[in-house]
């Protein structure tokens, strides 16, 4: 059997596998001096400050302390923001989720109660996004529209002009806009804007130390919104976890008081990856698969051999045949496409191709 002595390479999952800021071992080890105590619902207030004064800085709008919520990860703040806009025991409540998506939107949706309204975009000019469609979707049960870049498992930057329209849509409807920017480190056109660019009470961002510095497990992420809106997603947190883990907030706060050796991280790990994106596009493009060209994130979507009728089944024989892992497409939308992890080890991309491309031979 081909599989036989294969070890299994995984390209599931999206976590980024670059070695974490050196600075962090230092601080997360010094946190051990505090006692532990709870930390206050939605986040250390000076972390919650050095976040502010970081975003202020690289977008240019002033944010301080109430604007930042600190979660476990940028999932804990996107449930959070989600209960605080759906409210319970009402029905009907709309959610647009622009297709393809991050497999837990639906499923965050669907445990709030809400009304998924999907927007789907086309594969024929690589999921650009058509700030109409959007616009028509929105109606008086909306309450949030949900919007992801760099995408994942798209690939796809939203370009400056359509972040500005949304922005300016999210206030003309007076609905949020959920910006969902956990990959804001992996931009490899540099097109990449922030929406806090456009910053005003109906835009909220998300981004998430997992991917920023490759601390999945450290369960950090944070938020950038209305201080109003935040208030109110303190107040429900604070009966969930309290407030992330102390440890993980200390070193981070550290961190973020040198904003310098931030960007320079930043740019490091960006170079890498680039790397790892350019390794993988020249080989796909060799071996004649089709797949959407990635812009940013690191994930690329890849078109299914001809030969199968859906992701799942595809990947279910790659994992059998070829030891390879792959998340199939069904889970963001998709049956025809699945997602690879490109944050892996160059070596492990180069052999992953090799297996894969077996099949579109
Ligand atoms: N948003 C997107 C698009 C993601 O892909 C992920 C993780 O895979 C997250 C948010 C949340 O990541 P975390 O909770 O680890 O910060």
């Amino acid at each position: 059997m081909a599989a036989q002595g294969k070890k299994v390479l995984g390209f599931t999952l999206t976590s980024p596998e670059f070695e974490p800021p050196a600075q962090l071992k230092k601080y997360a080890a010094s946190a051990y001096k505090y006692s532990f105590p709870y930390l206050p619902a939605g986040g250390d207030f000076q972390l919650r400050q050095r976040i502010a004064d970081f975003y202020s800085r690289s977008w240019g709008k002033k944010f301080n302390q109430d604007n930042v919520f600190v979660g476990a990860g940028g999932k804990e703040v996107i449930f959070v923001l989600l209960s605080t806009l759906l409210e319970q025991g009402k029905q009907g409540q709309e959610v647009i989720i622009v297709s393809p998506y991050w497999a837990t939107y639906p499923k965050v949706v669907d445990i709030l109660g809400g009304k998924k309204v999907f927007i789907r975009t086309s594969d024929k000019n690589n999921f650009a996004l058509d700030i109409d469609k959007i616009e028509k979707a929105i109606t008086k049960k909306t309450k949030t529209v949900i919007i992801n870049t760099p995408g994942n498992p798209s690939g796809q930057i939203i370009p400056e002009d359509k972040i500005r329209k949304l922005a300016f849509l999210a206030k003309k409807k007076d609905v949020i806009i959920l910006f969902d920017e956990v990959y804001e480190a992996y931009d490899y056109e540099g097109l990449f804007v922030s929406a806090l660019k456009h910053f005003n009470k109906n835009v909220f961002c998300v981004f998430s130390a997992s991917k920023s510095f490759s601390l999945c497990g450290w369960r950090v992420g944070w938020g950038i919104g209305d201080k109003e809106l935040v208030k109110k997603m303190i107040n429900i947190q604070s009966e969930i976890t309290t407030s992330p883990n102390a440890i993980s907030q200390l070193a981070l706060k550290e961190l973020f008081s040198k904003p310098k050796q931030i960007q320079e991280y930043l740019v490091s790990i960006n170079k890498k990856a680039k790397m790892r994106r350019n390794l993988a596009v020249r080989l796909f493009k060799k071996n004649k698969v089709d797949f959407v060209y990635i812009q940013g994130g690191i994930a690329i979507f890849v078109k299914i051999p001809d030969s199968f009728k859906n992701a799942f089944s595809f990947a279910e024989k790659l994992l059998e045949e070829q030891k390879v892992s792959v998340a199939p497409g069904e889970f963001f939308g998709w049956k025809n496409y699945f997602r690879m992890n490109l944050a892996s080890s160059p070596k492990n991309i180069r052999e992953g191709i090799k297996r894969i491309a077996n099949y579109y031979k």
